[in-house]
């Protein structure tokens, strides 16, 4: 594509990227045929090719966002199926990720739509709000329907129908501290906590931290850990998103430097992504563009780290069957596509793959909350493709989808991590004794 910046326009790093990244595209289109939003909605401006032309027009231009432009790239998802489509290479996840922050920049919202996105940027990354926060929803789930009839609350009200019914997390083993294997050390990690999975879901780090210290690995989970930054990076909350970064890398970098890791492991695939991309994100900080590369480096899926590791024989043999939801982050952010499944396979589960299981099921952070109506399309359509595979179970490896997708079906839904710990020896994950919550 050609473009037209001036070069004092280009002597802006993240513009000259911006810039470099545009040209990639030869505006073929194919990736329109696998855009969520262009699926469902069939407006070319909701397709990443659309996308890209409005972000084009708006930088080179220099011009502040408006309402259509915010309009459009607030219905992305950011789930990056337009990356793995693109035959030319076009890195979409950087250019949506500078032209959310030059919005955020520019753009004066919405009186209701501005405090909902400071109220989710304050909230949901800090797990002691967010728990607190998680509690009073369980209170005001009973008036969701009401809320949802008037358009200003629909956000209040998709947030009240995503919070569970039942359970709030955040026991001791989510706590700062090491946790040895019995046996001999093979090795030693660390696990980021996360901010609101464990509140959510605290059983996740707890299946991690069992199974990798069975096969040998010590477990680590460094004092100060906050929020990587994702949710607020996926805002264009750029400063709160660096300074949780630079945070988090300090944290682990003195970790790295006291006992060494061999890895940062990580459970929620939509962390994942970002944490990979820190090196990116902090390229032009001299303070932290060596140290933010190492950590992006050593950061690394829970399934990608076992595919690594000798696994025994599997203990439990359970012959479920469990359709494999893959979530966004982790098959078009990640590139991890078939390793879950061949694990959960050689854990001896009968694995199905449901049809467009390339389509976000529409969490995608807090998308699901500022987008209630497309995200409740998305979902409906990834539950009946998943329920068309009659799966007694199903997982995934992205808290975000497993809240997503499990607040529309009665099939239980857990993550990846939790079967393959119980398959090794550990005990029955809750959502199988219990059934759906
Ligand atoms: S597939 Fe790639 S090159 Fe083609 S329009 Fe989409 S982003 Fe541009
Ligand atoms: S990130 Fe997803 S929703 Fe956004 S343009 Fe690409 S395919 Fe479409």
């Amino acid at each position: 594509m050609q473009t037209n910046f001036s070069i004092a326009q280009l002597a802006d790093a993240n513009v000259a990227e911006a810039e470099s990244i545009l040209r990639n595209c030869v505006h073929c289109g194919f990736c329109t045929a696998t855009c969520p939003t262009y699926v469902t909605l069939g407006n070319e401006m909701d397709s990443p090719r659309g996308r890209i032309y409005l972000i084009k027009d708006m930088l080179e231009n220099e011009r502040p966002a408006d309402e259509v432009v915010t309009k459009h790239i607030d219905r992305c998802l950011s789930c990056l199926a337009c990356m793995t489509t693109c035959p030319s290479g076009v890195h979409y996840m950087h250019l949506v990720d500078h032209a959310r922050v030059h919005i955020e920049r520019t753009y004066k919202r919405p009186f209701m739509n501005r405090i909902t996105r400071d109220a989710l940027a304050a909230v949901l990354p800090y797990r002691g709000r967010f728990k607190a926060a998680v509690v009073l929803a369980k209170l005001g789930k009973p008036f969701a329907g009401i809320m949802e009839k008037i358009s200003a609350l629909k956000p209040v009200a998709a947030m009240l129908r995503l919070a569970p019914a039942s359970g709030v997390g955040g026991k001791p083993h989510t706590m700062p501290g090491s946790f040895a294997p019995r046996e001999e050390r093979k090795g030693r990690v660390a696990i980021l906590s996360g901010c609101a999975q464990p509140v959510l879901d605290d059983g996740i780090n707890l299946a991690t931290i069992q199974l990798l210290n069975r096969i040998g690995v010590e477990v680590v989970l460094p004092e100060g850990e906050t929020c990587c930054g994702s949710l607020v990076h996926h805002m264009g909350k750029e400063d709160q998103a660096l300074s949780l970064a630079r945070h988090m890398i300090d944290v682990w970098t003195s970790e790295i430097e006291q006992g060494g890791l061999d890895a940062i492991i990580i459970t929620t695939s939509g962390c994942g992504t970002t944490i990979k991309d820190y090196g990116y994100m902090l390229r032009n900080d001299p303070a932290y563009a060596a140290k933010a590369q190492a950590v992006s480096k050593l950061a690394i899926d829970v399934t990608e780290y076992l595919a690594t590791q000798e696994l025994p024989e599997p203990k439990t043999p359970s012959g479920m069957t469990v359709a494999y939801h893959s979530a966004c982050s982790l098959q078009h952010g990640q590139k991890i596509k078939n390793t879950p499944k061949q694990l959960l396979k050689a854990a001896g589960f009968d694995v199905k793959e449901p049809a467009e299981s390339h389509l976000c099921c529409g969490s995608a952070g807090t998308y699901n909350i500022l987008q209630p109506g497309i995200a409740g399309q998305l979902r409906d359509r990834k539950i009946a493709n998943i329920e068309n595979t009659q799966p007694d179970v199903i997982a995934a490896g992205n808290i975000g989808c497993l809240t997503q997708i499990g607040s529309g079906t009665d099939i239980p839904i857990l993550h990846t991590v939790k079967l393959l710990n119980w398959a090794y020896g550990g005990d029955m994950p809750d959502e199988l004794r219990k059934g759906k919550n």
